[in-house]
């Protein structure tokens, strides 16, 4: 594959570490602000697959540059699937990840059934032609934080077969299980399986 340019319509240095320690040293990426976009994106969709995809041809529209975007759900089951699309905001526009987090911990008061995945959506546009992955981690929510790496729900998601929650695993742990690492190592097969760059 050669060396080729591809921009994640993301700011979050997180994500950018993820995403280049798996796609490797051939794939430059670009975050939003490297190529002088500071727009608020609208994430307005209905669904975590509407979100990446607007956010990816919003870029690509705007900056003709081969691109990708993603969306994440929690998806708690004994809540119908809530916070869902609405996870970056479910306790309020601009709330932290802590009010986020201390409203599901009071949805889920004396639940039994504590079953949620995580699941990502990629949308890649490559030449105006648009691709999708999808990544997910099944686990459980539990009653109280753990942890303090990483972000969002982290501090209480327990994936299944482990005992620890994702914000008590360093960064390349959890990359190598999580919803994200998943859709991001698909999307990197199709792109060497393609040699979509050598066309
Ligand atoms: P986004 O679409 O990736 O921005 O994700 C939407 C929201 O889901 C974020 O604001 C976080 O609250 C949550 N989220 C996404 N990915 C993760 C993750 O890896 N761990 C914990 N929470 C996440």
């Amino acid at each position: 594959m050669k060396n080729i340019e591809l921009v994640f319509a993301t700011n979050n240095p997180h994500k950018l570490r993820e995403a280049s320690q798996i796609l490797g040293p051939n794939i430059e990426i670009l975050m939003l602000n490297e190529i002088g976009c500071f727009d608020e994106i609208p994430e307005d969709g209905a669904t975590v697959e509407a979100n990446a995809s607007i956010k990816s041809w919003y870029v690509y529209r705007h900056y003709q540059k081969n691109c990708f975007a993603d969306d994440t759900g929690l998806e708690i089951d004994t809540l119908g699937g809530r916070p869902g699309v609405f996870s970056a905001r479910y306790a309020g526009e601009n709330k932290s990840f802590d009010d986020n987090i201390r409203k599901v911990i009071y949805e889920m008061k004396g639940k039994t059934n504590r079953r949620a995945r995580f699941r990502t959506v990629i949308s890649l546009i490559i030449q105006g032609k648009e691709y999708f992955f999808e990544g997910i981690v099944e686990g459980k929510i539990i009653e109280n934080k753990r942890g303090n790496m990483g972000f969002g729900y982290d501090p209480i998601f327990i994936p299944n077969g482990y005992s620890r929650t994702f914000a008590q695993m360093d960064e390349a742990e959890k990359n190598h299980i999580s919803h994200r690492g998943i859709a991001l190592r698909k999307m990197a097969e199709f792109l060497e399986y393609k040699k979509i760059f050598e066309q």
